[in-house]
């Protein structure tokens, strides 16, 4: 642990120095050696597998969405009003339920998630604007297709990792509360068995965690064990259950460096008591819902725990949701953390060493493993 923690946050003269030497420097040059990954280590994408290195020369997007079935996105943004308004604090004023215009009645935008043509001119867009590697966090309960993912990473040459699991309580099969924690373990399995899976993600609890949901994380913790697969989370707003999520995964025998506990960003903290805890035990946390108006909190909050010496469990990504975001639509696309959230950190003083750290080396720790299970296709 020691080195990890190093503590004392850099002096203004120190940082004064770091902010120098970044200003000469190429964009997110390599500063530090490559880091160690253990023998027989594999980052499995949806086409194939990668020895960590081969994907050193871009950065990785550890929790992105590239596919989702029809009508995912409205249902997502129907339950999130839901638990809001379940939530709110008796005598505040309710906000609007759903997206305006859906409240309007006017006909949905079509998925464009499902639109090939679109979404392999957005992938080649990130490969063109540093992206080397890009998670996909969806898995069948989100009506993820791995045929289409495949399409895309062929035709735009962007390596795609897929993902395995079950997503939140209102997104699960509905007769889940009758199944077993086996037949959970059972049922990701499958999905594992079924394509070539690169991470276990995300699995989340919706608010406070649920029954259901606690049994799908044990059942995940053994999956990992059986299989090697890292895992990545989804907390509800602000960081609900995050602790609780890491508990239950290190009672399933998990070791927290092959974890990011994620959407931590939403958990605006300036102490980051509960990030920092976390990270104490070896998780990673995931800043991953920025490149966007929600960055400056997010920024603080990152710019203090590097001062802090910990930059090696830090993970940033997007969350990929909204159409408005697209290339396409003039907004900044999927490489949007590194052309919009890192500039920010830069701006604030963070160092590329770090910077390089966070975008190049820590996705690639996080999910590189030594497979149990050969890959399926
Ligand atoms: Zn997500």
């Amino acid at each position: 642990m020691g080195q990890e923690l190093r503590g004392a946050a850099p002096s203004r003269r120190e940082a004064l120095g770091l902010i120098g030497a970044a200003a000469v420097a190429a964009p997110l040059a390599a500063q530090a050696a490559e880091p160690q990954f253990p023998p027989g280590a594999v980052i499995r994408t949806i086409l194939k597998d990668y020895a960590p290195s081969e994907l050193a020369g871009g950065a990785t997007l550890f929790h992105e969405h590239m596919s989702t079935r029809d009508g995912f996105m409205t249902d997502w943004l129907r339950h999130s009003a839901e638990t809001r308004e379940a939530n709110r604090a008796p005598g505040t004023p309710a906000r609007p339920v759903g997206p305006p215009a859906a409240a309007a009645g006017a006909t949905p935008e079509p998925n464009f998630m499902a639109d090939e043509g679109l979404m392999v001119g957005e992938m080649e867009a990130a490969k063109r604007e540093g992206i080397g590697c890009i998670v996909d966090a969806g898995h069948p309960d989100m009506g993820r297709d791995v045929a289409f993912l495949r399409r895309i990473s062929q035709r735009s040459g962007l390596p795609i990792v897929a993902s395995a699991g079950f997503y939140t309580q209102p997104f699960y099969p509905a007769d889940i509360g009758s199944w077993s924690e086996d037949r959970v373990f059972e049922e990701v399995m499958k999905q594992v068995r079924a394509n070539p899976t690169g991470a276990l993600g995300e699995i989340g609890s919706w608010d406070y965690i649920t029954k259901d949901e606690r049994k799908v994380f044990r059942a995940i913790g053994r999956v990992h064990k059986a299989t090697n697969i890292p895992i990545f989370t989804h907390t509800g707003i602000p960081g609900k259950s995050a602790l609780e999520q890491l508990d239950i995964l290190e009672d399933a025998g998990v070791d927290p460096k092959h974890v990011v506990i994620g959407h931590l960003g939403n958990l605006a903290d300036p102490n980051t008591e509960i990030q920092r805890a976390i990270i104490r035990r070896g998780a990673f946390i995931g800043f991953d819902r920025q490149g966007g108006a929600g960055d400056a909190p997010v920024v603080s909050m990152a710019a203090s725990l590097i001062a802090q010496g910990y930059a090696d469990h830090l993970m940033f990504a997007s969350d990929f949701s909204s159409p408005r975001d697209l290339k396409k639509n003039g907004g900044a696309g999927y490489a949007k953390t590194l052309t919009v959230f890192v500039p920010k950190l830069k701006a604030a003083g963070v160092g590329e060493a770090d910077l390089h750290k966070i975008m190049y080396d820590n996705p690639r720790r996080f999910l590189a493993f030594v497979p149990k299970i050969k890959r399926t296709a």
